[in-house]
């Protein structure tokens, strides 16, 4: 229970931080290179500016010094990152021995790496390059650790190299099948690093998982008229939702499958 609170508290932390990796991504600017700033008015922000969520509740919602409004995005992202940083904790088994706890941590900032993608996607229609390329990395990092706390070759290379290839074939010939039309060049970039962390069957289910969700989210958009059928959703927030829920439940789902279907 307190490592929850721990983790939900980082995670409002890390949630301003990932507010403000996505928008210095977008504009270019070096992360840390400089305070951080109203994007209006340019002024430096004061640390009593800072604190995710109760700053931005204690302003109203508007900058300080030019009283522009502030995209509700802030709270929001820090919110949403608190809470899923605590949910993606409570699934998993307590952490034993150091490199239990290095998969921990490498595995949260995986989870904030997902939520920065799918911010990205949402507001700009685009997985940057260079946000894959972290996530990537991050991925590598976690089957090293995986390698090191013990798992065979199997599970931390042979799985992934599978899902890894696997997806990233299916999704390139999509890709081509419907120029580009299906799904963009940043998907099948997704995919590849998605399948490397979940490994063979498992990424099956988040992707399954995916296009199942993005379906019914796509039906209630265009029932309750808040798209049309000519809108583009971006689809890479679905595959990033699919990818977390097939990593912390793949089992069960498979189970649950085999179950209903008859097959075990
Ligand atoms: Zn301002």
């Amino acid at each position: 229970m307190a490592l929850i609170a721990i983790v939900g508290f980082y995670g409002l932390i890390y949630g301003s931080f990932i507010n403000a990796l996505v928008w210095r991504t977008h504009t270019g600017e070096k992360i840390g290179r400089e305070r951080s700033h109203c994007p209006k008015c340019n002024k430096t922000l004061a640390v009593k500016d800072l604190f995710p969520v109760v700053s931005w509740l204690m302003l109203r919602g508007k900058c300080r010094y030019c009283g522009e409004p502030i995209s509700k995005q802030y709270p929001i992202v820090e919110i949403i990152t608190a809470i899923s940083f605590m949910l993606s904790v409570a699934f998993l088994d307590k952490p034993e021995a150091v490199f239990g706890w290095a998969a921990l941590i490498v595995w949260l900032a995986i989870v904030g790496q997902f939520i920065a993608l799918a911010v990205y996607d949402l507001k700009w229609r685009l997985l940057p390059n260079s946000m894959v390329a972290t996530l990537l990395v991050l991925v590598v990092m976690y089957q090293i650790v995986q390698a090191f706390a013990g798992a065979g070759l199997g599970e931390w290379l042979i799985s992934p190299l599978i899902g890894a290839v696997s997806a990233f074939g299916f999704f390139y010939l999509l890709h081509i099948l419907g120029k580009g039309a299906w799904m963009g060049g940043g998907d099948v970039k997704l995919v590849f690093v998605l399948g490397a962390l979940l490994g063979g069957w498992p990424t099956l289910i988040g992707l399954v998982l995916a296009f199942n969700i993005a379906a019914l989210v796509s039906v209630v958009l265009i029932a309750t008229k808040l798209r049309t059928r000519k809108d583009v959703v971006p689809f890479g927030p679905f595959l990033l939702f699919g990818a977390w829920l097939a990593f912390l439940f793949a089992d069960d789902i498979a189970e649950w499958y085999m179950r209903f279907s008859g097959l075990a």
